[in-house]
């Protein structure tokens, strides 16, 4: 997962560095505890868990996308899920150890902030058999033009 080969895709933001005080004026308390600290929404509260409008799903702290409709999956766990993020390269890979078993953390790779995990081998009948369960106050959904 965290092979280095791949060309950066070209819409890719520079990268976005503020201190945490920075982070703490522009995010509300929640997000900030979810994006700078890592916590995790509960579950079926969050505004995009069962949302299926179509569109890109950004970062809520530095803008950057991060994830489309076209891959959100109905996961049925109480988080927004998709099986893919937008581009191989907007997202970062951290294992923590916090409930005592590795989990993989997925961060936003351009500002570093925390959106939520990704598990595998779960069975579901997705192209990539991956979910990853992020977290609605993590994003953004920009609602793609009427066609
Ligand atoms: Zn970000």
């Amino acid at each position: 997962m965290s092979e280095q080969t791949s060309s950066p895709s070209p819409a890719r933001p520079a990268k976005v560095i503020k201190s945490e005080q920075e982070w703490k004026i522009q995010l509300t308390p929640m997000e900030f505890r979810v994006l700078r600290q890592a916590a995790t929404e509960p579950p079926h509260v969050g505004e995009y868990t069962d949302t299926t409008t179509e569109g890109v799903y950004s970062c809520k702290a530095c803008g950057a996308e991060l994830f489309r409709s076209t891959e959100k999956f109905e996961s049925h766990c109480g988080w927004p899920s998709f099986f893919a993020p937008l581009a191989k390269d907007t997202v970062v890979y951290h294992t923590d150890h916090l409930l005592g078993y590795p989990r993989t953390e997925v961060r936003c790779a351009t500002c570093d902030s925390h959106l939520g995990h990704v598990f595998s081998g779960e069975g579901y009948d997705t192209p990539t058999d991956l979910r990853y369960c992020i977290n609605s106050i993590a994003m953004t959904l920009t609602p793609a033009p009427e066609a």
